[in-house]
């Protein structure tokens, strides 16, 4: 069978790498992919944007592709898994309704509120009734959002009221187009994060492996937001004790209130939880599909066959499935370009990813492009190279082995992926300092 891969980043390549080894395949297409897919055996690339969604349904029709697999949330959200239902192609993915959870925050705060989700309070406004004094009586630090999709610079920690007016402000006028018509003032949680990804359709439900991310850019959890530095499988916040606890009080009632709010979800469906000191896994967003750097690691570790895992959720039997993981660690670091978040280089040569594919483990590319025989820089997130071991800290070595080989100018990774969990079990905190 033939698998259409949407998007070209780490973790689309993690994706089709992971598809090409189901027997069952015989080409994995990844549009429109990176160096890194272009190297896989068994995957091609193919030049067509991950919106252009009528593109990808002409590819699936002529190519008879059988699955087609949607990386990035901008296709989701603009509804490519319903054109391809409409022509009856399958497509793993959620409708553009069920990708509201990450295609609006206000919509997910109500979505919450309605089914009785953890999360912190809220309001929300547009400009017509922007509201400064409910701003003003706000605690300190208090969150501002965009509503829609601002590649992940649309939220704001804000220590002063002035600070978070003018954010506000800012959003309401237009900074991030569209996406600001509507912003959220949050309650700022304190806690440790941790991101909760499964399967979903309707409502059955499998877990993926526990996972947890580093979002800033610099060693010690400093530096600005990114979309993630580096990731690790599994979890060890996550405890048996606190699985059951966000499959019961979110993942459960969530899958519950699509199904009843006339939205039924199919997909990866990803959490962003602040677990409080008691133990509450308070929502922070939804995402509609994997998480990147997270799926790397993740995908690492899985056993079973994600092409049958798939297909078992768009034909509805979910429920028959059961994963099977390598009891291994898998810890990825993220290698960027200099500059990453804000400007950052691009074109530069990337050398030693041949020295780097004798070694165990893997490398995942991500913002990479092929020239001839060299493989240039492309994105602010280059690469993420994985390793695995028998401890967090045997994968950490083999990642870094993998990081230590490659080179290019200007490329920075953090040295201290996996820091938080290997100083020990429990809950720390790491934003704030009290409960
Ligand atoms: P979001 O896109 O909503 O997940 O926000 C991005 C990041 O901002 C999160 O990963 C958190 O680190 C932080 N954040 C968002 N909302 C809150 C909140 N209510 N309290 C504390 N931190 C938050």
């Amino acid at each position: 069978m033939k698998v259409l891969i949407v998007g070209g980043g780490g973790r689309e390549h993690a994706l089709a790498w992971k598809c090409a080894q189901c027997a069952r395949v015989e080409r994995v297409f990844v549009a429109p992919g990176n160096a890194g897919t272009a190297r896989e055996p068994k995957v091609l690339n193919v030049d067509i944007a991950a919106g252009d969604i009528e593109g990808l349904l002409r590819f699936a029709g002529r190519e008879r592709v059988e699955l087609t697999i949607v990386g990035p949330e901008a296709p989701l959200v603009a509804g490519i898994a319903d054109r391809f239902a409409q022509e009856g192609r399958a497509c793993f993915g959620p409708t553009r309704a069920a990708a509201r959870l990450e295609g609006s925050k206000a919509y997910t705060k109500a979505f919450l509120q309605r089914h009785g989700i953890p999360t912190a309070g809220y309001a929300a406004f547009t400009a017509a009734d922007f509201d400064p004094e409910f701003v003003r009586a706000q605690r300190l630090p208090v969150v501002v959002k965009a509503d829609g999709l601002a590649a992940g610079k649309g939220v704001v920690i804000c220590e002063t009221h002035e600070t978070a007016l003018d954010a506000a402000q800012r959003m309401l006028s237009g900074c991030f187009g569209t996406a600001g018509n509507t912003v959220v003032i949050e309650e700022f949680l304190r806690g440790e994060e941790v991101s909760f990804i499964v399967v979903a359709a309707g409502e059955q439900v499998v877990p993926l492996a526990t996972s947890q991310d580093h979002k800033r850019r610099d060693d010690g959890d400093k530096g600005p937001n990114t979309g993630g530095m580096g990731a690790y499988s599994p979890a060890p916040i996550v405890t048996p004790a606190l699985h059951a606890r966000i499959m019961a009080e979110v993942i459960e009632p969530a899958l519950r209130g699509l199904v009843l709010d006339g939205t039924p979800y199919l997909g990866f469906l990803y959490a962003g939880l602040m677990i409080a000191a008691d133990g509450t896994p308070n929502v922070l967003e939804f995402n509609c599909r994997l998480g990147d750097p997270e799926t790397q690691p993740i995908l690492m570790r899985l056993e079973s066959d994600l092409v049958s895992l798939c297909g078992a959720a768009v034909r509805g039997c979910l429920d028959r499935v059961e994963l099977s993981w390598d009891a291994r660690a898998a810890l990825g670091v993220v290698m960027a370009a200099g500059g990453y978040p804000d400007h950052y280089r691009t074109g530069d040569p990337i050398r030693g990813l041949e020295a780097a594919d004798a070694l165990p483990g893997k490398v995942f590319h991500a913002g990479t492009r092929p020239v001839g025989s060299q493989v240039l820089t492309a994105g602010g997130r280059v690469l993420c190279a994985v390793g695995l071991g028998d401890s967090l800290a045997a994968a950490r070595r083999e990642a870094y082995e993998l990081v230590h080989a490659i080179h290019w100018d200007g490329a920075q990774y953090r040295n201290d992926i996996g820091d938080r969990a290997l100083a020990g079990p429990g809950i720390r905190m790491i934003k704030g300092d009290s409960p």
